[in-house]
């Protein structure tokens, strides 16, 4: 199985593209359908949203297809919703910046004319809902003979929504001859069903199923302002005899916060208790840590994402989520490294302002509430410093930025109010007061929980 992008065989436009995201490795689906789907073959994925699913596709896509070639689409993308196609498109955006490739989006609730003008221009990608794509088709405006790849992404949501009659006239119009990639986040049997007709002899490729990690594992959130405020409660936590810390490991965004963390638990423990693992350390450092954990020479693993992925510890006691995890799948990879040999594995989240965005997308990845605690009385809560309530309050504005792609009426004001206000560093620009966080001080007071 490939480890990093440069496996691939991917192209230089494809390579600058995903340096440019800033992806720094593939993500498991990822590492296991992008070989198949260079090579041409059919693939059955089993991945959720959030898993990279679409990059999964529209990479090996971007570099089969290479550069804007003739008039019509040699690739077609199904999609349920009108969201995800504009989602796949600015995925594919991203992705193809460095070639000339067009791509033309069709879906409903709005009038065609725009969308065949845009197929009239020369396409070599159309993503579309199934009901669009077939208008638009049957008044002559589509020629399929081209098409050499049929994506049908979100199949069991098509399904589920009553599209399986669209789909069969779509499988009846394409070209016979063609590679046919399936995705979808359940195999149900209606998703069988339509692979059977669908796919010739399929590579179905999985990722570890999403949903089920709280069956073994106890998580629990706590709301967090900063990183000090951070470090406080961590050592509460390794102090606190009803915790039953035995064996844990703390994971981290990045090098500097994981040596952040390590250097405050060595301090209280030692080097010999205490492991950090990310990417600047040696590869036999790195092993010589993992075996000394496996073998419970040590207690505490400080890791990155990165490093952690691939590394098979699974049996600890805790998990502590420093920092929420910025691949929202990792907290899936994260919390199953807890809850195995030991009876019930505990996965704790510390989360500030700017991450609750990502654990409100965590929380439909793993279609459940994380419960939320209160911080215990005896954890200091620090004031934010002004340099880190400047860094979150950057990061909100993005997020905000992302979720409106519209940039719809009252957006635009507040996006020019906001940017305006984080630049001068006042108030407005600051993030959110929100009373799930206890003030700075101590104790907690009661009726802020
Ligand atoms: P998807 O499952 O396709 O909806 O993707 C979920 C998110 O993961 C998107 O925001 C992508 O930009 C991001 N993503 C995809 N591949 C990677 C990767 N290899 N590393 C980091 N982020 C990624």
């Amino acid at each position: 199985m490939a480890g990093t992008f440069d496996d691939f065989g991917f192209n230089r436009q494809v390579l600058n593209a995903i340096a440019d995201a800033g992806y720094s490795e593939p993500t498991p689906i990822q590492q296991k359908a992008i070989p198949p789907v260079l090579n041409g073959q059919d693939v059955m994925g089993i991945a959720q949203t959030g898993t990279g699913k679409t990059a999964a596709y529209v990479l090996p896509l971007i570099m089969k297809l290479k550069y804007a070639q003739g008039e019509h689409a040699r690739a077609l993308i199904i999609a349920p919703t009108r969201e995800l196609a504009m989602q796949i498109q600015e995925n594919i955006a991203l992705y193809a910046k460095h070639t000339d490739l067009r791509t033309v989006v069709l879906y409903g609730g709005l009038g065609p004319k725009t969308q065949i003008e845009n197929i009239n221009k020369g396409v070599d990608i159309i993503v579309a809902t199934p009901g669009r794509f077939m208008d638009i088709y049957l008044a002559g405006h589509i020629v399929t003979k081209p098409l050499q790849v049929l994506v049908l992404d979100e199949a069991d949501k098509m399904l589920d929504m009553g599209f399986m009659p669209q789909l069969n006239r779509i499988l009846e119009v394409v070209p016979r001859k063609r590679q046919n990639l399936l995705f979808s986040a359940t195999m149900s049997e209606k998703v069988h069903q339509l692979s059977a007709n669908f796919l010739e002899f399929p590579i179905v490729v999985e990722v570890t199923p999403q949903a089920t990690p709280a069956q073994t594992v106890k998580q629990s959130l706590y709301y967090v302002p900063n990183i000090k405020s951070k470090i406080n409660l961590l050592k509460y936590l390794l102090d606190a005899e009803e915790q039953g810390i035995k064996k844990l490991i703390v994971f981290c965004i990045t090098r500097a916060s994981a040596e952040n963390v390590y250097k405050f638990l060595v301090r209280r423990y030692d080097d010999k208790q205490v492991k950090v693992l990310h990417a600047n350390k040696g590869q036999n450092t790195r092993i010589n840590s993992i075996n000394a954990f496996k073998a419970d020479d040590i207690k505490i693993l400080v890791a990155t994402d990165v490093v952690a992925r691939g590394i098979d510890v699974s049996n600890v006691s805790h998990v502590i989520n420093f920092e929420v995890p910025v691949v929202i799948e990792d907290y899936v990879h994260r919390i199953g490294r807890t809850g195995r040999a030991f009876q019930l594995g505990e996965a704790i989240t510390f989360c500030n302002p700017a991450e609750e965005y990502r654990i409100h997308k965590i929380e439909k990845l793993i279609r459940n509430p994380i419960p939320v605690y209160p911080i215990p009385e005896g954890v200091f809560i620090e004031e934010t410093p002004y340099e880190e309530r400047q860094e979150q309050a950057k990061e909100i504005d993005l997020q905000k930025r992302k979720e409106n792609p519209d940039f719809k009426g009252a957006f635009h004001e507040k996006k020019a109010s906001n940017t305006k206000s984080a630049a001068k560093g006042n108030k407005a620009g600051a993030p959110p007061k929100n009373n799930k966080y206890r003030k700075s001080g101590k104790p907690a007071l009661k009726k802020h929980r």
